[in-house]
């Protein structure tokens, strides 16, 4: 049974279109065909969840209480008694698995020694209704399916008591309240900057005839399904808010809030920023399947970087829509994160993160500008194709390497498309191979066990 059919927008060559409509199950749910997001008349995923989301962001103590309404389509071709969850952010907790990996092999340079409560995360449910079936709360459990460490929150389960058949669908009622740490890693709070990533409970994904719903761990990364995120922001007004999917509308609230809502098609994930300091720079890009709307989040110490940063970008979407397929959303966020925070350079879907530093040269291209073409790779490589990235982060890696090499090569030439300072030049390919040489026995591609 085909499962997971991945995103298909003529990526390498091949070009057919699902016809996939939604369809409502003798429970009256649906996942909606919406299209509002993408270029395309049609949906081009297999959509398998629907998030409707309500969150309030709390600035001053980076919490966020938020209620989520999951639709989940049972595809697995046999009924589903149990659900788990990730519940990400109780990885940053002092006796999670993360924290116990990250502390023995080290994280983007922390001082664990300086970590304590005040940068701690956590992610509690506080109601879990199952439509239908009644209030599962008290009967969660919370499972460790990598190691036995019975400490680590990551992943909760639901048993519910009658089974969805094949082809049915369930709805999740989930109340949850998230403590947000500070960034040690791509999520959380920098000053006053936020960086809303693996913020919401997330089902895990039925792969190769089980669940797949990993806990989290230092050094891997993300896999879920397809579907259709409705997201609901709340956060003061004087914030600027960016996030996957498309603002459909920004709504003052008496309380000195604001309401911002996303809607996002053939997505797999949501991550949203604000920062009361982000200056914007709007642009387009004019794709095969349609324009793109940019918007590139920057701080205002870089804003003099703005132009080159749209320039790399709108590149690199010429590059790929041209070799590798059309890139078939409607919109592209770019975040310069906080200086100080440690949420530099990562993907989410149609959102990435850059980071640069003010004082960085024009000619150096292996810093900035390669973070942002390699975080924009994985849109493609992530985001559509859409590999297993915490079986085989490989796959995912390896090939928006390779891409990187190519793309970077183009637009600034092979021999400086990491340098060109001072009559001084290097290319991609022979940064990628020293570096790799470098490496070479450290990280086999597949281990067994
Ligand atoms: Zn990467």
């Amino acid at each position: 049974m085909p499962v997971r059919l991945r995103l298909v927008v003529c990526l390498l060559g091949a070009s057919f279109a699902l016809p996939v409509l939604a369809q409502t199950g003798s429970s009256g749910l649906t996942i909606p065909a919406t299209t509002s997001a993408i270029n395309s008349p049609t949906p081009l995923s297999q959509r398998v969840v629907a998030y409707d989301m309500d969150a309030k962001y709390n600035a001053k103590a980076h919490t966020l209480e938020g209620s989520e309404t999951l639709t989940y389509h049972n595809l697995t071709g046999q009924a589903l008694d149990t659900f788990p969850f990730h519940l990400y952010l109780n990885g940053f907790q002092p006796t999670s698995t993360w924290m116990r990996e990250g502390k023995r092999e080290g994280t983007r340079g922390q001082d664990f020694e300086k970590w304590d409560s005040k940068s701690y995360g956590a992610e509690e449910i506080k109601s879990f209704e199952v439509v239908g079936q009644g209030d599962f709360t008290s009967q969660l459990q919370y499972i460790h399916p990598d190691d036995d460490n019975k400490d680590d929150r990551t992943v909760v389960q639901v048993r519910l008591s009658k089974p969805i058949p094949p082809d049915g669908y369930v709805q999740f009622k989930i109340k949850f309240h998230d403590q947000f740490p500070e960034t040690l890693e791509r999520t959380g709070w920098n000053r006053d900057f936020v960086l809303g990533g693996q913020w919401f409970p997330k089902v895990g994904v039925w792969w190769h005839s089980a669940w797949n719903c990993h806990q989290f761990h230092a050094y891997t990364e993300f896999f879920a399904d397809f579907g259709v995120y409705d997201v609901k922001l709340t956060v003061p007004q004087y914030e600027v808010v960016g996030a996957s999917g498309v603002e459909v509308s920004s709504v003052n609230n008496p309380d000195g809030t604001k309401t911002v809502t996303y809607h996002g098609d053939d997505i797999h994930d949501f991550a949203w920023t604000a920062s009361p300091h982000y200056l914007i720079q709007n642009d387009t890009f004019q794709g095969s399947m349609g324009p793109v709307q940019l918007r590139i989040l920057m701080q205002p110490a870089h804003w003099s970087q703005v132009g080159r940063e749209a320039r790399i970008l709108k590149e690199s979407l010429d590059r790929f829509d041209r070799w590798y397929g059309p890139y078939p959303y409607k919109t592209l966020t770019l975040v310069d994160p906080d200086p100080g925070s440690q949420a530099f350079g990562m993907e989410y879907p149609t959102f990435i993160t850059g980071g640069t530093v003010w004082w960085e040269p024009e000619g150096l291209h292996g810093f900035s500008a390669e973070t942002i073409e390699h975080e924009f790779g994985h849109q493609y490589w992530y985001g559509m194709v859409a590999t297993n990235e915490f079986e085989d982060a490989w796959m995912d890696e390896g090939i928006n390497e390779y891409t990187q090499v190519k793309v970077m090569d183009s637009i600034f030439g092979p021999q400086a498309s990491v340098l060109n300072l001072w009559g001084v030049t290097a290319g991609e390919r022979d940064e990628a191979r020293l570096f790799f040489m470098s490496l070479a026995d450290l990280d086999p591609i597949a281990k067994n066990g």
